[in-house]
């Protein structure tokens, strides 16, 4: 019997990778060793006694006695904190689902790779604070990452059978989210419940707003560059309005292979889940006539200089990433709290990555990940310095 966790088994993407796992026969076909969530204690004891899952996690040691009440009787045992959600990445599964938000996320990757699991990884934020540590991890150990992100499945599917040397380029879509057609005053006034609005995807709050920021595309594009080892040059963003091209992988023949599909994660989850091999998905078998035209249009830097941050990011390597990421959740944080407006969540990510390169320079090839986690730290405190400085000048 295949064994699998799920790390962020409550969030959009865990609730739909728990959905597949149901699909497919749930505790009769898989034996689940351990489930993650944060506050939603229902839910997460709903998951465990569904899944008759060996062990149930709660990111808050301050839930742990309503979970520990939700689940007695069943056989699942519980723990919390973030200690032991890293713990119980120690506890080996076949494949484990990568799918909590933010740095978070990092360490319990890490380590389901050195047990030699299968990882699937939606949490793009290790890719993008610690990419070479995590892909020499999974080398190391032989494990495998599979992408989880619909771009990246998108593009790892288009490259089944083909050789990197020959990819002259790769694009990722963009649906431009909710203020896709918004001029820079408008954005000034945005509200998070406008920017969470996302038009064709339905993911969990902070994965939205960066969707309407263009930061969500931005961490993407280092995901692309991490992933697959390709130049940062030859990777592109491309805004398509309906969300249906996930990405395109262009080779030196001049072909361009995409990969076409509904605004579903069940789709890339389902593919991660039943990799090498293909099977029946529940998801909506697409109309292209009643579609009837696709939109590309090119991204604009000048409202969205997500895009323009993360080419930067690239170009200095090292710990630009991790950097990069924690200002970012900082920024939003406070965006999402109401003491930031939308535009000033990309001027905190530039004054923090100016900052910290003339302070300790980026530069430098994180060894392990105390140093990402350091500099994660550093440019948090950055960040919050950066916020209450514009909350002064304001
Ligand atoms: P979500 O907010 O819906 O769920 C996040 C999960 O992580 C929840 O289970 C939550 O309890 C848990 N969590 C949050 N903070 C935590 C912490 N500090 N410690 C431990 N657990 C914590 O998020 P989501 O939309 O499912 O996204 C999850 C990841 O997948 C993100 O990295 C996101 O970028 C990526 N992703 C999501 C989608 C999507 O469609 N939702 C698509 C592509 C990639
Ligand atoms: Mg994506």
């Amino acid at each position: 019997m295949r064994s699998v966790s799920i790390f962020g088994a409550t969030g959009s993407i865990g609730v739909n990778t728990v959905d597949l796992i149901r699909r497919e026969g749930g505790a009769r076909a898989f034996r689940t060793v351990a489930l993650t969530g944060g506050r939603n204690i229902a839910r997460l004891a709903d998951q465990a006694r569904e899944l008759q899952a060996e062990l149930a996690v709660t990111a808050h040691p301050e839930c742990y006695a309503a979970l520990k009440e939700a689940l007695a009787g069943t056989g699942t045992e519980v723990a919390a904190g973030p200690e032991a959600i890293a713990e119980a990445a120690d506890r080996r599964a076949d494949w484990v689902m990568s799918a909590i938000v933010g740095a978070a996320g990092l360490l319990p990757g890490f380590r389901a790779l050195s047990h030699g699991s299968t990882l699937a990884l939606a949490n793009k934020e290790s890719l993008v604070t610690a990419g070479p540590l995590l892909m020499a991890e999974a080398r190391r150990h032989g494990a495998c990452i599979l992408p989880v992100d619909s771009e990246h499945s998108a593009v790892f599917q288009a490259l089944v059978g083909e050789d990197i040397a020959a990819v002259e380029r790769v694009i990722i879509t963009a649906s431009g989210g909710p203020f896709r057609t918004w001029n820079a005053s408008q954005l000034a006034k945005a509200t998070p419940a406008q920017a969470v609005a996302h038009p064709n995807w339905s993911m969990g709050q902070r994965i939205s707003i960066d969707s309407a920021s263009l930061f969500n595309k931005a961490l993407e594009l280092i995901e692309t560059k991490e992933f697959f080892g390709i130049d940062p040059e030859k990777i592109e963003v491309l805004v398509h309005p309906q969300s249906i091209v996930h990405a395109l992988v262009g080779f030196n023949d001049g072909a361009l292979m995409a990969h076409l599909g509904p605004a579903d994660m069940r789709h890339a989850i389902g593919y991660a889940l039943n990799w090498p091999e293909r099977r029946k998905l529940p998801v909506e078998r697409l109309d292209l006539a009643r579609i009837g035209q696709l939109d590309f249009e090119a991204p604009d830097p000048v409202r969205f200089p997500a895009l323009w941050l993360a080419r930067q990011v690239m170009e200095t390597g090292g710990l630009a990433g991790a950097a990069f990421n924690a200002a970012k959740e900082v920024a939003l944080d406070h965006f999402i709290a109401g003491a930031i407006p939308f535009p000033a969540m990309a001027e905190v990510v530039e004054q923090v990555l100016a900052r910290l390169s003339c302070d300790s320079g980026l530069t430098i090839a994180p060894v392990d990940l105390d140093m990402v986690l350091q500099t994660d730290h550093l440019a948090r405190v950055r960040a919050e310095e950066a916020v209450q400085e514009m909350q002064a000048q304001a």
